[in-house]
């Protein structure tokens, strides 16, 4: 009987001992596996909700969103939506970044414009699809702290520049795609000019009420396609006037 209980208990605190080693184990888990694994679910949920590009996917798999936004906000980074990033800014859902990248349909060697840097997540998923990425932001700090954090994370082919992205980044272009973070009532005219004949361009348009559009850049002229309601932080400068 005694040895039975021996046994029995002998077999319990192996147990315990096993299992509070586990817990250590978890609790030590590197962040980063940990985010991984989290990153696997949301792109296999944006999978699910429509982002067919691979290429894409694959880019979202890999830039950690969780470095793109303030600490206390990094265990909602793998869900899909916006976060704040101060000044009023907001870094966009992960299903609207993965959309509007797949409608620049990038194939690797082209050279983008992007107008509204924030957090600068964005302009690191292009940078993994693309040559070049030039990126301008308004508010100064927002441009100081992306190019800061896109140097940090090794993200080379990134240029990020502070000013009115109204009017592109003239020396640069023409560029092969455009992309616009923030809600403009129209296309600003110079970013037309700026973009390549065969070119695209994605863009919220409106206020309140905004639809995200494309348009391709033709000889005839633009082609818009509409594709479907968002919801962006306003464009501010001189499309304002
Ligand atoms: N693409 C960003 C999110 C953009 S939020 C990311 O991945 O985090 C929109 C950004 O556009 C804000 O940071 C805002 O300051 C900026 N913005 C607003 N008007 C602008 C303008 N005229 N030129 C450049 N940036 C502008």
């Amino acid at each position: 009987m005694m040895l039975l209980q021996y046994f029995i208990q002998r077999r319990f605190i192996i147990m315990r001992m096993l299992f509070v080693s586990f817990l250590i184990l978890m609790s030590k888990e590197p962040d980063s596996l940990y985010y991984a694994r989290l990153r696997k679910a949301l792109v296999d949920k944006l999978r699910e909700e429509g982002i067919t590009s691979e290429r894409v996917l694959n880019a979202m798999l890999k830039v950690e969103r969780h470095k793109f936004v303030p600490k206390e906000l990094q265990r909602f980074a793998y869900q899909d939506r916006p976060l704040p990033i101060g000044y009023g800014q907001t870094i966009s859902q992960p299903y609207v970044v993965a959309l509007m990248t797949q409608l620049l349909d990038l194939k690797g060697d082209e050279r983008v414009l992007e107008i509204g840097t924030g957090s600068g997540y964005q302009a690191a998923i292009l940078s993994l699809l693309c040559k070049e990425v030039y990126t301008i932001e308004i508010l100064k700090p927002l441009a100081d702290s992306a190019r800061e954090r896109l140097k940090r994370l090794g993200y080379k082919n990134v240029y990020v520049k502070h000013g009115d992205g109204f009017y592109g980044w003239k020396e640069h272009s023409p560029y092969d795609a455009i992309i616009v973070t923030c809600a403009a009532p129209r296309v600003p005219e110079p970013l037309i000019e700026q973009l390549k004949m065969g070119g695209r361009l994605v863009i919220p348009e409106g206020d309140e009420f905004q639809v995200l559009n494309l348009y391709i850049k033709t000889e005839k002229g633009l082609i818009k396609h509409s594709v479907i309601p968002v919801r962006f932080v306003p464009m501010r400068g001189k499309i304002r006037e």
